[in-house]
């Protein structure tokens, strides 16, 4: 059950904003306990606004509504961990966060990864993923292979733009292998932890 100690803030509790899949902490707002309540019962974020002294519904006028996954409390009770999806960008000015984009940006990969075993499970017509994945095992690695080569060729010149665009290709088409092999990048970032110990 969860029981912050509201007494602890006055009445107020600081409550941290997680996007669930990407881990990025999105935004930091304020509960009292009947916007914990509202936020329970409704599944939405609602914050307790400082400056607007009133409950505050995040998105209740650019629809951009924080949808609760999950709510956890800190060792001591007094400070909220909100896990949400978010229906559009948590900061006012249009970004995702309200802390810059430097948050786990290198490992989120997720992003394409959801993307590719969604087309696996629900294939959609003219998808480039389905054709790939339609033509077999064998041909995906050859493509892995085959820009693994473009990339190596790249790498010899200094022409940024090619050489950041063929590593992508190499790194959507690895994506693809290891969903065609039915694996995940967990799996081989479990390999490489195992290694790392
Ligand atoms: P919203 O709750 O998204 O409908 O936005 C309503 C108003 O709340 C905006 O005009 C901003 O003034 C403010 N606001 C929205 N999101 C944030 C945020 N992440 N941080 C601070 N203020 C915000
Ligand atoms: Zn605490
Ligand atoms: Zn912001
Ligand atoms: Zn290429």
């Amino acid at each position: 059950m969860l029981q912050p100690n509201f007494e602890k803030g006055n009445g107020l509790l600081p409550a941290i904003i997680q996007d669930f899949h990407s881990q990025k902490v999105l935004m930091l707002g304020y509960m009292n306990e009947e916007s914990l309540e509202k936020t329970r019962n409704e599944g939405k974020v609602t914050f307790y606004s400082r400056s607007k002294q009133r409950l505050w519904t995040k998105g209740e006028t650019s629809g951009n509504f924080l949808m609760v996954k999950h709510i956890e409390l800190d060792c001591d009770k007094d400070t909220l961990l909100i896990h949400v999806a978010p229906v559009g960008p948590a900061c006012h000015t249009g970004t995702d966060t309200c802390f810059g984009d430097k948050q786990n940006k290198s490992t989120d990969l997720g992003f394409l990864e959801r993307t590719i075993q969604e087309r696996k499970a629900n294939p959609k017509p003219g998808s480039y993923t389905n054709d790939l994945l339609n033509k077999g095992i064998n041909k995906v690695a050859q493509k892995v292979g085959e820009e693994a080569v473009e990339l190596v060729i790249e790498a010899k010149d200094d022409n940024e733009e090619l050489f950041l665009n063929e590593a992508s290709d190499l790194m959507y088409h690895y994506l693809v292998l290891l969903a065609a092999k039915g694996y995940e990048l967990n799996d081989v970032i479990d390999v490489l932890k195992e290694r790392h110990k």
